[in-house]
């Protein structure tokens, strides 16, 4: 990448394609606080945890590119795996506790592919900061403690998660829903905002909380529940009782799609 005469600030916005309103909101937000904004494309093999999810994972870089260009991006990088992986490439970076639960547990190997990724590509771009959307919640967790852990100096920015009208997450995966499965998607958000609206009633505990968001779930026959978590939003530990500041997060199949959510708490 010709970065070293780019103009500063550098700001870097990973994505693995399939560019929808919530990547673009990650490189319109980079672009108003940098001089260079770069989009990296890379489907991660490392991360998925199921073959066939890597093998029918969308793409199209063409249309990427042309998203990327009309979002005012200086610089895509859209390397192929063995540029990213060359040949005897055998690190791997790994962090620890807070990468073990929710998504750590439901798809092992998953963090340890990100932070290798990522850590990679912040090594070949040294943006002043990166961007990473807080639908992917944890992730921004564990991307932070490896930050501060392996001294890079990347600064990681988390922005909000963008919805379809009918609240349903912007997600890469969204297009493997059929009809009558993106119909009952909405459940997610709907679930999570009805236990939101518990605990501003006062409900304080966890257990009271995750039933009212599996009760919500259960409303849509075609929702398979994978979890359901009320954690602490600094450890993502399962709490007993919400008395700071907390996450609501999901994970829910329908069919062969997963899908993930969260909320904040305080
Ligand atoms: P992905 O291409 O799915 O790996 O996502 C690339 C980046 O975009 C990650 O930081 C995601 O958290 C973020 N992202 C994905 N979907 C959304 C969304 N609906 N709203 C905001 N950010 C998102």
């Amino acid at each position: 990448m010709a970065l070293g005469a780019s103009p500063r600030p550098i700001g870097l916005v990973p994505t693995m394609g399939w560019l929808h309103a919530g990547h673009r909101a990650l490189m319109a937000r980079a672009r108003a606080e940098s001089a260079t904004t770069v989009v990296t494309i890379f489907v991660n093999p490392r991360q998925f945890s199921e073959p066939t999810d890597l093998a029918r994972y969308p793409r199209n870089e063409a249309r990427d590119v042309e998203i990327c260009t009309a979002e005012g991006v200086d610089l895509v990088f859209a390397p192929p795996v063995d540029e990213v992986y060359p040949p005897g490439f055998d690190t791997v970076v790994s962090v620890g506790a807070i990468a073990q639960p929710l998504e750590g547990a439901a798809r092992p190997g998953h963090f340890d592919g990100v932070a290798t990724v990522v850590a990679i590509l912040f090594n070949l771009v040294r943006a002043e900061r990166a961007y990473f959307g807080q639908k992917d919640a944890q992730q921004v967790a564990v991307i932070r403690r490896m930050a501060i852990d392996l001294a890079i100096p990347t600064e990681i920015v988390s922005c909000p998660t963008i919805r379809e009208p009918d609240g349903l997450a912007m997600s890469s995966r969204n297009v493997h829903l059929s009809p009558e499965e993106r119909a009952a998607a909405p459940v997610l958000r709907q679930a999570l905002l009805a236990t939101r609206q518990v605990w501003e009633n006062g409900e304080r505990s966890a257990d009271a909380l995750r039933a009212r968001m599996r009760a919500g779930l259960s409303e849509e026959p075609l929702a398979n529940v994978e979890y359901v978590s009320c954690a602490d939003a600094a450890t993502l530990a399962e709490l007993d009782r919400v008395d700071g500041p907390a996450l609501l997060s999901l994970a829910v199949r329908f069919g062969s799609t997963r899908l993930i959510d969260n909320e904040p708490l305080g």
